[in-house]
C-alpha cells in the first residue's frame, strides 16, 4: 500500500535532532513564551522574507487573532473564497463578523479575483485570499482591490510555508499572513502549532498582546485577549525542522513535475502547471468526473489517496444559513476533486507505479 501520509516515515529523517530539541527543553525549566519561540519566530519571519513573526497556537487562531487585532466592527463583511477549508471561514464567523463568498476561478480553483469587485459594499473591511493547496493566490490582482477599497488583504497561508508570488514570499504575504504548523502542513509540529506573519509592527504587537490574555506584563491587561501560545517544545521542534524545508519543496516540486508530464488519462484534470516553481505543492489535487469510481480503482491497486474536501462549507451543519447560496462551481469541485499521495517520503518509483495506474483507469 502506498500511503496518502505517513508521519512517522515523513519525520524520521530528523529524528535525533527532534529527540534531541524536545529532550532539551524538558530539562531546561523554561515551556511557554522563552528562547525557544523567540529564535523560531525570529527564524520564521526572515524566511518569509517579512519582518515580524508571532507564534500562536494553531492556524485558526492565527486567524482568528488576525481579525481580532484589527478590530473592524461587529457585522463588517470579509470576502471569503468559497473553496476552502472550514477554518478560514470559521475564524471570521466566531469574530462576528460576515462571510461574504466568492466561487473560485475555474483554473486554480483560488479565489477569484475577477468576481470580488461586485460583492464590496460599505461594509466590507478585508479580504481573506487563502493559498489553497500551496499556491498563491493572485496577489497583484487583490493587492490592487484591496488598495482601491481600502480593505485589509488578510491571507491563510495554512497550506502555503514558502510559497511565492512572482517569485517573491513576501509577495504573498497580504497584510497579515496566518500559518498552521499541524504536523501534517509542509512544515509540520509534533502536535498542534501556528503563527502570524506581518511587516505591519502595530499589528504583530497587538497581536502578542492577544495571545496572552491581552498582557505583555504580568497580570498588566491592556486588552480582552485570549490563551493562544506556541510552546517552547514546537518551537524547539520546527526550529530543527525549518532549515530542511525549502530542500524538502523541492522534491514536491520534483514530484508535480512527474505527476504533470506523465498523467495523461483524458478525463482527468491536472492542477495548472503555470507557477510551478512559486507553488509548494502541499496538495496534488486532481478532479474526475466519476471520482468515486477513480478513487476506488486506485485503492485497488494499493494507492492512497484523500479528498480535500468532501462537502463545501456552505453545505454543511455548522453553515445552516448559507445553505441556500448558489455556489455551483465550489459545489462541482467538491464532487469531482482527489488528492494524490505527494509528500517529501515518495519515491520516483512509486510515482512512476501511481501514473501508469492512473494513465490506465477506465
Ligand atoms: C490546516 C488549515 C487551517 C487550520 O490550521 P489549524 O492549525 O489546524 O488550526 C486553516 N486553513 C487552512 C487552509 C488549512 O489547511
Amino acid at each position: 500500500m502506498i500511503p496518502f501520509l505517513d508521519l512517522k516515515q515523513i519525520n524520521a529523517p530528523h529524528q535525533e535532532a527532534l529527540e534531541e530539541a524536545v529532550q532539551r527543553v524538558a530539562r531546561s525549566g523554561w515551556y511557554i513564551l522563552g528562547k525557544e519561540l523567540a529564535s523560531f519566530e525570529n527564524n520564521f519571519a526572515a524566511y518569509c522574507e517579512s519582518t515580524h513573526c508571532v507564534g500562536v497556537a494553531n492556524g485558526l487562531d492565527a486567524l482568528q487573532l488576525i481579525l481580532q487585532a484589527y478590530d473592524f466592527p461587529p457585522g463588517s463583511e470579509v470576502i471569503v473564497p468559497a473553496n476552502t477549508y472550514i477554518a478560514s471561514v470559521l475564524s471570521v464567523s466566531f469574530l462576528g463578523l460576515v462571510p461574504v463568498w466568492i466561487e473560485p476561478d475555474p483554473v486554480t480553483l483560488l479565489l477569484d479575483p475577477a468576481l470580488i469587485e461586485e460583492k464590496i459594499t460599505g461594509n466590507t473591511k478585508a479580504i481573506m485570499a487563502v493559498h489553497l493547496y500551496g499556491r498563491s493566490c493572485d496577489m497583484t490582482a487583490l493587492t490592487r482591490l484591496a488598495r482601491q477599497y481600502e480593505l485589509k488583504l488578510i491571507t491563510d497561508a495554512a497550506q502555503a510555508h514558502g510559497a511565492r508570488h512572482h517569485r517573491q514570499r513576501g509577495a504573498a504575504l497580504g497584510d497579515a499572513a496566518a500559518f498552521s504548523f499541524y504536523p501534517t502542513k509542509n512544515l509540520g509540529a509534533l502536535g498542534d502549532a501556528g503563527a502570524v506573519v506581518t511587516a505591519d509592527t502595530a499589528l504583530a504587537e497587538k497581536i502578542r498582546y492577544l495571545r496572552n490574555y491581552g498582557s505583555l506584563q504580568k497580570y498588566v491587561n491592556d486588552y480582552q485577549g485570549i490563551n493562544s501560545r506556541l510552546d517552547e517544545i514546537q518551537a524547539a521542534v520546527l526550529n530543527v525542522k525549518l532549515p530542511h524545508l525549502d530542500a524538502e519543496n523541492d522534491r514536491r516540486r520534483q514530484l508535480a513535475r512527474l505527476y504533470l508530464a506523465g498523467i495523461t488519462l483524458p478525463e482527468l484534470t491536472l492542477p495548472p502547471a503555470d507557477q510551478i516553481e512559486d507553488d509548494v505543492w502541499h496538495l496534488f489535487v486532481v478532479r474526475h468526473p466519476r471520482r468515486e469510481a477513480f478513487v476506488d480503482y486506485l485503492l485497488g491497486k494499493g494507492i492512497q489517496t484523500n479528498v480535500h474536501y468532501p462537502l463545501p462549507i456552505h453545505k454543511q451543519k455548522a453553515y445552516q444559513a448559507y445553505q441556500h447560496l448558489s455556489l455551483p462551481l465550489t459545489e462541482q469541485i467538491h464532487r469531482e476533486v482527489v488528492s494524490l499521495p505527494l509528500n517529501t517520503v515518495l519515491t520516483d518509483g512509486q510515482a512512476a507505479y501511481i501514473i501508469e495506474s492512473i494513465n490506465h483507469f477506465e
